[in-house]
């Protein structure tokens, strides 16, 4: 498709650029709840999949990013972990915990998603 001519061919990278733009987006729903839109103001009132999603409820999985100027995917945690509360962290999904454990990014040693996910 010519609308994806600008993207690079490469799996890893466009996973790269993936993984960036799911955190992006978890940063700009945050944004918008912290300046008085609801959850589904947040989400143009629809999930991804076009079903209406249940009312505002914590997200299952964090990832936190590192306090560098990148902003990189540092540690996941599982939702509500007392270690993240003040951490910089956006919502994710089981999907999104388990992409960012298998490229490496740090399982909390508080709360080790990783036994939940199954991941070693
Ligand atoms: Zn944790």
């Amino acid at each position: 498709m010519s609308e994806n001519r600008d993207l690079p061919t490469d799996l890893g990278l466009l996973k790269i650029i993936e993984r960036y733009l799911v955190l992006q987006l978890g940063a700009v729903r945050r944004q918008i709840t912290s300046v008085g839109g609801t959850p589904s103001d947040a989400r143009g009132g629809v999930s991804e999949v076009g079903r209406p999603r249940p009312a505002a409820r914590a997200p299952e999985w964090l990832i936190q990013l590192g306090i560098d100027g990148e902003r990189r995917p540092v540690v996941v945690h599982r939702g509500g972990c007392a270690a993240a509360r003040r951490a910089t962290v956006v919502p994710a999904s089981r999907r999104d915990a388990l992409e960012a454990l298998a490229a490496g990014v740090e399982s909390c040693y508080a709360c080790r998603p990783d036994r939940e996910l199954q991941v070693d």
